[in-house]
């Protein structure tokens, strides 16, 4: 935890330079332009800078508490609005190089992180209008912007949050009969293990760690993911309500053999290898803006291989991985799919892959717990839809294995519209779900 930063923003504590957190929003032009020692305090980022070696670099856990707290939402929105109205009366940043541009490039990022990516995204587009033709007077500054600002990001969000979602949206009706309950409409409490509403579980508790992995190892490092899914078992790290619910028996199994043997890849015992407990969780492999089509299904099967010793789910996870990876570079799902299907795949999952949903009734969609069955209740849900909310309840109200085919669904069909169209209602009622958006942004940048 940056506790400088904290204390900046929470307590209002004075710069080197003097200035406090209110002082800035009162910054007269001029100030604004020569003081060199606050855009970092106000536009945090998990870049170093490059100019002022004392600037706080922003971690995860520092930005959860940034993005929670109210009072740095409404300093941040105040600020965006401050720098823009410089920008907007100012002419002298418009020309190749200035500094100026490395402010806009932060201010981006830091918005983006900790806010929204659409309040980035509009920063950057009146950022545009002023300059005039950016690209022409200052076209390195306008390829980092564009990449900065890019939707990309808002699917990665989408294919996070919409896991979560789509977790816990289903929390509820895990394990209920279809057609014996009450259709899901929102969230709502309960479910096997009493949890209140907005609440998810060991998918997205996984996903968490995985992508807290990536974000500080760039790879799969096997026994860093293991140590953190221990902990979140044994401590319930990364959980919604302070306690692991969900755990499947393969993971345990696996869990309690790396806990005492150190095992790194798991092995195969009894008829559970094939089940669902990798590709709920798989979405951070995909997210990654430097992460190739090659890294990415490498990741996705590296992954599975930690918990689950089976060839159909590797398979899954790398299929899925690839479907969300194309979608998050922003290729239309109908193509990024049938290209998919043409893949070299194993039977059990050719089977599910040639057929076309769209027409296609719930009568023959197993929403069980095998790997095979879970995807392709997740596609069925997704291809018959027309928005992420759609595809999510109608994933979670197949029953069984609900929060699961919720999680999966989710995760294809975030990254295919993008957290900006996920209802507010399915984002505010999320728990955490701040931290969730936080973590696909410092995920996206890597
Ligand atoms: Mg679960
Ligand atoms: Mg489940």
């Amino acid at each position: 935890m940056q506790l400088k930063l904290k204390m900046f923003h929470e307590g209002n504590a004075p710069l080197a330079n003097g200035h406090t957190r209110d002082s800035l929003l009162r910054l007269s032009d001029d100030e604004f332009e020569s003081n060199h020692g606050f855009i970092q305090w106000a536009f945090p980022t998990n870049v170093k800078s490059q100019q002022n070696v004392a600037a706080p670099i922003l971690d995860l856990q520092s930005a959860v508490w940034l993005a929670n707290e109210p009072s740095f939402i409404t300093f941040l929105e105040d600020m965006t609005a401050h720098f823009l109205g410089f920008l907007k009366r100012n002419k002298h940043w418009i020309k190749a190089y200035d500094h100026n541009h490395l402010r806009i490039s932060r201010a981006i990022d830091a918005i983006r992180l900790l806010h929204s990516w659409e309040l980035a995204s509009w920063f950057h587009g009146r950022v545009l209008e002023f300059a005039g033709d950016a690209d022409q007077l200052m076209p390195k500054a306008a390829a980092i912007w564009e990449n900065k600002a890019d939707p990309r990001h808002d699917r990665v969000a989408g294919a996070f949050v919409g896991l979560a979602i789509g977790d816990a949206l289903g929390a509820p009706v895990e394990f209920c009969r279809r057609g014996t309950f009450e259709l899901v409409e929102g969230f709502r409490a309960g479910g096997k293990f009493d949890l209140p509403a907005g609440a998810w579980t060991d998918d997205t508790a996984m996903a968490l760690c995985l992508a807290q992995s990536l974000i500080e190892m760039y790879e799969i490092e096997p026994k860093d993911l293991l140590e953190r899914f221990a902990r979140w078992l044994e401590f319930g790290e990364n959980t919604s309500t302070g306690v692991a619910v969900g755990v499947g028996q393969n993971t345990l199994r696996v869990l309690g053999e790396f806990k005492r043997n150190g095992t790194l890849e798991a092995v195969r015992f009894g008829s559970k290898n094939d089940g669902n407990g990798s590709l709920m969780r798989l979405a951070p492999v995909a997210c990654g803006s430097t992460f190739r089509s090659d890294m990415v299904s490498s990741m996705a099967s590296a992954q599975s291989r930690t918990t689950h010793a089976s060839d159909i789910a590797d398979e899954c996870c790398q299929f899925t991985a690839l479907l969300i990876h194309e979608l998050v570079r922003g290729n239309d799902y109908e193509e990024a799919r049938r290209n998919l299907t043409e893949g070299d795949w194993s039977y059990p999952l050719q089977s599910i892959l040639d057929i076309d949903y769209t027409e296609f009734s719930d009568v023959g969609i197993r929403a069980s717990g095998y790997v095979v069955d879970t995807l392709q209740a997740a596609l069925w849900a997704v291809e018959t839809s027309q928005s992420f909310e759609e595809a999510v309840l109608k994933a979670v109200n197949l029953g069984d294995d609900a929060d699961t085919v919720g999680a999966v669904a989710g995760q294809i069909s975030g990254a295919r519209y993008g957290y900006t169209n996920v209802p507010d209602k399915l984002k505010q009622g999320l728990i955490n779900e701040r931290e969730l958006y936080v973590t696909s942004q410092f995920l996206s940048a890597s």
